[in-house]
C-alpha cells in the first residue's frame, strides 16, 4: 500500500460517514495527547488531526463503526484508546479492520499494520482478516 492511496481511502470514509449522516469534525489546536471521540446519540465525531497513536483512517473508521454498530441510543462519550483490549472498544478496533480492509485489500497483513499504525496486540485479528478476504 503506497502513500499515494491514503486521500482515496479518507475519500471512502467520509462518504460512509455522509451516507449515514454522521459528522465528522476536526478540531484544531487540541494537543497531541487529546484522542478522538464520538457521540453516538448524535452521530458526532470529532478527530484530533494530531493525534499520533494510529492513523488518522483507521481512528476514523474506529469512531465511524461506534455510530454504525452502536444502537444509536447512547450519549455516552466515546474516547478513542490504542490500549484498551476489550469490550466495545476490541469491537470497534475490529469493525475498523474489517472496513478498511473491504476498502483496499494489503498486500500481506504486515503492510497493513504498517500503513494504519495499528497496535501490534490486533495482529492476529488482522492476520485472520486478511486470510479470510485473500
Ligand atoms: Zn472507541
Amino acid at each position: 500500500m503506497t502513500e499515494s492511496i491514503r486521500d482515496d481511502i479518507l475519500y471512502d470514509l467520509e462518504r460512509v460517514a455522509a451516507l449515514h449522516h454522521i459528522t465528522v469534525v476536526d478540531v484544531d489546536r487540541l494537543s497531541m495527547e487529546t484522542p478522538d471521540s464520538s457521540i453516538e446519540k448524535s452521530k458526532l465525531i470529532l478527530m484530533n488531526p494530531t493525534y499520533e497513536k494510529c492513523s488518522y483512517e483507521f481512528r476514523l473508521a474506529h469512531e465511524l463503526s461506534h455510530i454504525l454498530f452502536g444502537n444509536g441510543c447512547s450519549d455516552e462519550v466515546y474516547q478513542f484508546s490504542p490500549y484498551i483490549k476489550r469490550g466495545k472498544e476490541l469491537e470497534m478496533h475490529k469493525h475498523a479492520i474489517d472496513m478498511l480492509m473491504d476498502i483496499e485489500l494489503p498486500t500481506s497483513p504486515f503492510t497493513f499494520m504498517d500503513f494504519y499504525k495499528i497496535p501490534y496486540w490486533l495482529f492476529d485479528y488482522v492476520k485472520s482478516k486478511f486470510i479470510e478476504l485473500a
